[in-house]
């Protein structure tokens, strides 16, 4: 692709360095760009800066939040001894969508997957284990997406807490194999939730 401008250029590469953006659809993006106002560019621009240099995660269960402990840990009508286990915060997003799940999460940010280099080390695997070792959880319940990735994830931690005091289940799977959480409408999302399954059933289908 020839530029005739290197301020283009380097505009366009930064923008195809996105997941799923190729240089053509970079360029349309940029283009774009520069035909709004101004201010809604610096606008975009700033807010971009910003959530980059002040984002937080909760130092409780990792979702993103603007302060240390998130909304949904320091609420105290939610339970704290029923913890959702999830993938990533946009799976909290769909499962609070549903408004049917008053536990709190435990975000993983990703899952087990060899492949793509992904081990147990790089998860927040150990703070979930050392929350279900000091007694404070009840129960969790599995939320990963239906993938061999997600299924490994969710055999890994059970095995590290079996021998603990704790009820482990999972979300009944009303979503097709290979689905993301994120893509489940809400009512089934939601209905899963409550129809969860003990997870050593699960491990027997
Ligand atoms: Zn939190």
């Amino acid at each position: 692709m020839q530029f005739s401008s290197k301020l283009l250029e380097d505009a366009v590469n930064e923008m195809a360095q996105l997941p799923g953006i190729g240089k053509r659809t970079a360029l349309r993006l940029v283009l774009h760009l520069l035909r709004q106002p101004e201010q809604q560019t610096i606008g975009l621009a700033q807010s971009l800066s910003k959530v980059r240099a002040e984002i937080n995660f909760c130092q409780s269960c990792y979702n993103i939040s603007d302060k240390k402990v998130c909304e949904i840990c320091s609420n105290p009508n939610r339970i704290g001894e029923l913890i959702c286990v999830v993938e990533d915060i946009r799976d909290v997003m769909a499962i609070e969508n549903t408004s049917t799940f008053k536990g709190l999460y435990h975000v993983l940010g990703g899952k087990i997957s060899p492949i793509d280099g992904i081990g147990p080390q790089d998860l927040k695997i150990q703070s979930l284990v050392n929350k279900v070792k000091s007694g404070e959880v009840k129960e969790l319940i599995f939320a990963m997406s239906p993938t061999m990735e997600g299924d490994t994830t969710n055999f890994y931690i059970f095995r590290q807490i079996q021998d603990y005091d704790v009820a482990v289940s999972t979300i009944a799977r009303g979503v097709a194999a290979g689905n993301e959480l994120e893509y489940t409408d809400e009512i089934t999302l939601g209905r899963s939730i409550q129809d969860r399954i003990p997870f050593e059933t699960s491990l027997k289908s």
